[in-house]
This record gives structure tokens, sequence and C-alpha cells, in this order.
């Protein structure tokens, strides 16, 4: 039997979930394709290794989906400050949520708990239909519709198929999209441990000759420590018994990260720049992940997934008000301009970090400690920089159709 559809989104990830959430709410019918249910939430379970930093315009969009009083009903760390230093040099700059008048600067928030969020807040939308545990298995891809097949044996017959299908998209594949892209030479090596501090307010990160580490705060005495190193390195780390691996931990990082009790969990990512050659090809659209993935230096990969969120729902609405067709590539490139210069942007400024913090001699040590310092002492170089991190300048802004959901 065949399904018909406004729009299908295949992924309900963070990314898939959203867009299907801000659609329904603006009056189009959604199914979306799901393969995994994400584990229900209980107080006592243990935190989960994946969390992301979510800006305050991913706030406001997570909000217009209907999700965010989940999100914090459940677990969300806020953070005020945010303070990144060069260990070998003399560049630290810190920034403070009030620079902006901002009581935050963002959350730290488990992927997971993103998702069932916009999971809880879809169930109650009777214009999203959700299909899980089922996969895409074929596209066919005609002038007046898409139609797919799923793994569960039914039909869905659409205007519009979004991929948000995450890294390896098989959306993007069967589109014959290519994508441009390459590993780092490092791997993010991620542990949750338990600490002698409580609960902190701060985000901080510090460059370091063998790579970058990080602390990301999460409930109670916890934080998530982020250390960029090798592929080798990472494989020994992985390697050590707990015990060693805590010492390791205690020896390496800054002694801002105070004592660890305890560590909770520990594993490693592997690091991809991708860019989708296209975002758009007739009746067919790539948003999230399945368009552009990032290295997460800056904590930017699935906020860059909600403003395609936006932007992409922003084009839906406004073509559906001038009576056009949502499946026409014109409409759908359009979107692509609203983001893909922003995403090409944004994986840049990562990779100029990248380099400009990776191990070397000469000028460069000089010249990112003289960068860092030049933010910390220029007040409005520093507020556009947190600005445009939080979200605050740039996204904000353009999502006033979304806002109007809520
Ligand atoms: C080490 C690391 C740290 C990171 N930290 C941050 C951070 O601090 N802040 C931040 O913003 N981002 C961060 N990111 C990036 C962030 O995790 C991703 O950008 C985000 O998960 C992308 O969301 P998505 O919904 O596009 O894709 P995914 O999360 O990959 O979701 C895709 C969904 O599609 C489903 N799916 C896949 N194929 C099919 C199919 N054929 N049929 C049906 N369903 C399918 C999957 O089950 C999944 O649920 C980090 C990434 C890494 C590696």
């Amino acid at each position: 039997m065949t399904q018909h559809t406004d729009i299908l989104i295949i992924g309900g990830g963070m990314v898939g979930m959203a867009l299907a959430c801000v659609l329904a709410k603006a009056g189009f019918d959604v199914h979306v394709v799901e393969e995994k249910l994400p584990t229900p939430f209980a107080p006592e379970q243990a935190l989960d290794l994946r969390v992301s930093a979510v800006s305050l315009a991913s706030e406001n969009l997570l909000d217009a989906a209907g999700a965010w009083g989940q999100v914090l009903a459940m677990r969300a760390t806020p953070f005020r400050r945010m303070r990144v230093w060069d260990a070998v040099g003399f560049g630290d700059t810190r920034f403070d949520s009030r620079d902006i008048g901002e009581p935050f600067l963002g959350y730290i928030v488990e992927n997971r708990l993103l998702q069932l969020a916009l999971w809880r807040a879809a169930e109650s939308l009777v214009d999203v239909h959700l299909h899980c545990p089922a996969h895409l298995e074929a596209l066919e891809i005609s002038s007046a519709h898409v139609r797919a097949r799923l793994s569960d044996g039914q039909t869905v017959q659409a205007r519009l198929v979004v991929g948000a299908d995450g890294a390896r998209s098989r959306v993007r594949e069967l589109a014959n999209i290519g994508v441009t892209s390459w590993d780092y030479d490092v791997e993010a090596l991620v542990a949750t441990v338990k600490t002698h501090a409580p609960q902190q307010d701060i985000t901080w990160q510090r460059f370091t000759p063998s790579g970058p580490q990080a602390l990301l705060p999460l409930p109670g005495h916890h934080a998530s420590l982020v250390w960029y190193q090798s592929p080798d390195e990472v494989a020994r780390l992985l390697a050590l018994d707990e015990t060693d691996f805590l010492a390791e931990l205690l020896r390496t990082f800054p002694r801002e990260l105070g004592s660890i009790e305890a560590l909770q969990g520990r594993g490693s990512f592997k690091l991809t720049r991708r860019h989708a050659q296209v975002y758009a090809k007739p009746r067919l659209v790539l948003a999230g992940d399945a368009a552009h993935t990032i290295n997460p230096l800056a904590g930017q990969g699935v906020n860059l997934g909600f403003m395609d969120v936006a932007a992409l729902a922003e084009t839906l609405i406004d073509a559906r008000t001038r009576n056009q067709d949502i499946g026409a590539l014109h409409i759908l490139q359009s979107y692509e301009r609203k983001r893909r210069g922003e995403n090409l942007l944004m994986q840049s400024g990562m990779d100029v970090l990248h380099h400009l913090f990776k191990p070397s001699r000469g000028a460069l040590p000089m010249l990112r400690s003289a960068a860092l310092a030049l933010a910390q002492n220029l007040p409005p170089l520093k507020r556009m920089l947190t600005r445009r991190a939080t979200g605050r300048e740039g996204d904000l802004p353009r999502m006033a159709q979304i806002g109007r959901l809520k």
C-alpha cells in the first residue's frame, strides 16, 4: 500500500526530527523513517558519551520545535563562560555571557536526549507519521513526486524527500551526489568523568603541542573530556586500564580540571570533513551531517544542522505561501544558497584552527598567541566572536519565521 505525504524525511536523528516538528507545526504532512528508536530516559541512567554544545540559536529552534522544555526536564548543563588558551604561548581568551547581555552562552546536552525530546514533540503532532524501525531501500524520482520503498514493506510517495540520514547518507548515495572529503590526522578521544569539583559553568579548551584538550561541563560532579590525538596515541590510551588511563588524564590535563574521582565511559571518534557537492536535486534535498561534517573543535556540527533546518523550513513555508512547488529545483537551490556559504565558512574556520594549533615552530606559535590575546583585549572583537558562536549574530535574526511557529 502506498502512503501519500508532502515531505518524507529519511533519518530521525536530531536534525531530521527537528525538521519534522517545525514543518508539521507549519501545516505540512510529514513522514519520518528512522532505523533505531532512541533509548528512553531514566534519571538514574549514566551520562552518554556523545554530547553537544547547543548554541542559543539552536535552543531557539528546539523551542520552536516544541522540544526544549523536554530537554530541560531531562538533563542539560548551561554554561556561562568559555576559555581558550595556548599551553605554550601567552594567548588566553575568556568569553562571558554577560559581555553580550545573556544569562548563558549555551548548554551541553547528551545527543540521545536531544533526539528523544524531539521524538516526544513529534509524537504529539498529528501531522508527523513515524516509521521506526525501518530504513530506506529504494528511491524513485519522477517529475511530479518521489517514491520511497522502506524495509518495513511500506511505500511512501511525497512531493519532496529530505536526506537527514547522517554522514554516510543513503539518500545522498542513491541520488548520486558526490562529496568532497578528507580525514583529519587526529581522532577525538572522549571520556565522561566524575570530578571532585561540583557542576561547572565553564567550557574550556587548551591547545597543547600534542593536541587540543577540552572540558565540557555535565550535570552534578561530571564532565566530558575531549582529547585530540593521533590515531596511534588514541589506541594506546584506550588500551590502558582504568587506573592508568585516569593517571594519564591527571598528568596531562591542566590543573583547572581538578581531581577525577571515577571514569564513567570512554571512546573515540574518527574525524572527517565532508561536503556534498550539491545539497539539492529535483524533489530531493540534504540537511545536517548528510550535507556536511566538520571538525568538532568548536562543537558546531549539529548547530549547523539545526540552522539548515531553520533555513529549509523557511524556504518551504515561503514557497507554499507563494503557491510554488516545494520540490522544484530552484526552490531547493535557494535553501542551498542560504546554507552552503555558512557551512563552508565554518568548516574552513575549523581547519584554520586545526592547523594553527598543530605542533609547530617558527612564527606560528607567536601568531596564534597574538590572535588569542587580540580577541581577549579587544572588547568589540570579543563581543562579535561571542555573538557569532552563540548564534546571536547571523542565525537568530534569520529565524523570524520559525520563531512565529511557537
Ligand atoms: C567527537 C565529536 C564531537 C562532537 N561534538 C559536537 C558538539 O559539541 N556540538 C555540535 O553541535 N556537534 C558536535 N558534533 C557533531 C554532531 O554530533 C553531528 O553534527 C550530529 O550528530 C548530526 O546530526 P544528524 O541528525 O544530521 O545526523 P545523525 O546524528 O547521524 O542522525 C542520522 C539518523 O539517521 C538514521 N539513519 C541513517 N541511515 C538511515 C536510513 N537509510 N534509513 C533510516 N534512517 C537512517 C540514523 O539511525 C540516525 O538516527 C560532534 C561530532 C563528533 C564526532
